[in-house]
């Protein structure tokens, strides 16, 4: 039995896995991202620990047999070491560990993957298929993960497949990392909210504009419709480089995707090499948004075996 975690930008879901299933699921409300806005580093990284901490000693309590975590984390996570050197969506924190802490005060091993990594992982193991896989992690950012010949391709610095840090529009939005245009900026919950305030003047998460959509809103509509444009934009890209023959796409934003699907499809095949028009499998999580927590969790059983 091992226990993966999904830290999100405003929650964090901690989930007891046996036999690559999810048997038990807590959600705990946990705004990481506006925690590290409105405090300093050290503050915000304390509260972050103490947060995880609670959250694992209370799924412990009810599973004592756990013997490994594994944490999915959205940020650039260092191959080697688990350190986090910086993440987009949680400003302020630099080169953080957060498993040592962790490891040292529950006595079971912890490691840390990025997020979109560890549902790749997940989503490449439950469909029992070879060949390339891209997942998609569309929230507060887009995330990007990619298997190749059965393995996570995680780059030098951890910085492989930052997909939402691809730029779709030179001196655009300004973006956490960094950069300007970053295709996350236009692509996840927090771009759609954009996306709409620059077009109404008004901000409103999300899901409130997903439903303004349905209710025939036309900004709204347009909106999502720029998300699905922007996504397929820097998927195109990625498709080129990687050759990869199917992509799953996650996460929270991903039940809005109808709202985004005409736009994504015409602008991939509009992008894509000619020869690779069709030959793409492209398909929605089956996992119930748990591709994280089930990924994370048996990244920690590879390491602990
Ligand atoms: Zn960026």
């Amino acid at each position: 039995m091992l226990i993966g975690v999904d830290v999100g930008g405003t929650n964090l879901r901690v989930g007891v896995v046996q036999e690559k299933r999810v048997i038990a699921e807590q959600r705990v409300h946990a705004d990481f991202s506006r925690l590290c806005h409105d405090n300093p580093p050290e503050i915000s990284l304390a509260a972050i620990h103490a947060t995880l901490l609670q959250a694992l000693r209370n799924a412990l309590k009810e599973h004592p047999e756990t013997r490994g975590i594994g944490i999915g984390f959205p940020g650039f996570v260092q191959p080697a070491t688990g350190h986090i050197p910086h993440s987009p969506n949680l400003p302020g924190l630099r080169d953080i560990d957060l498993a040592t802490p962790l490891r040292e005060a529950l006595g079971l091993p912890v490691i840390v993957a990025n997020d979109a990594n560890a549902a790749a992982y997940a989503e490449f193991l439950l469909s029992g298929q070879e060949g390339g896989l891209i997942y998609l992690g569309l929230g507060t950012g887009v995330g990007g993960g990619l298997i190749h010949h059965g393995k996570i391709v995680q780059g030098d610095h951890g910085m492989a497949m930052e997909i939402g840090h691809l730029i779709v529009e030179p001196d655009g939005r300004e973006c956490g990392c960094g950069n300007r245009g970053c295709m996350e900026r236009y692509a996840s919950a927090s771009g759609v909210t954009l996306n709409y305030a620059s077009a109404t003047g008004e901000t409103l998460d999300a899901q409130e504009i997903a439903q303004r959509a349905r209710s025939g809103d036309t900004h709204a509509q347009a909106a999502y419709a720029q998300a699905g444009e922007r996504l397929a934009q820097a998927l195109a890209h990625i498709l080129k480089v990687t050759d990869a023959s199917r992509v799953i796409i996650g996460g929270g934003m991903s039940k809005a995707w109808p709202l985004m699907r005409e736009t994504f499809e015409r602008r991939l095949n509009a992008d894509l090499i000619p020869a690779l028009r069709g030959r793409v499998e492209i398909s929605l999580s089956a996992l119930n948004d748990q591709a994280g927590i089930i990924g994370a969790a048996l990244l920690a059983g590879v390491c602990d075996d």
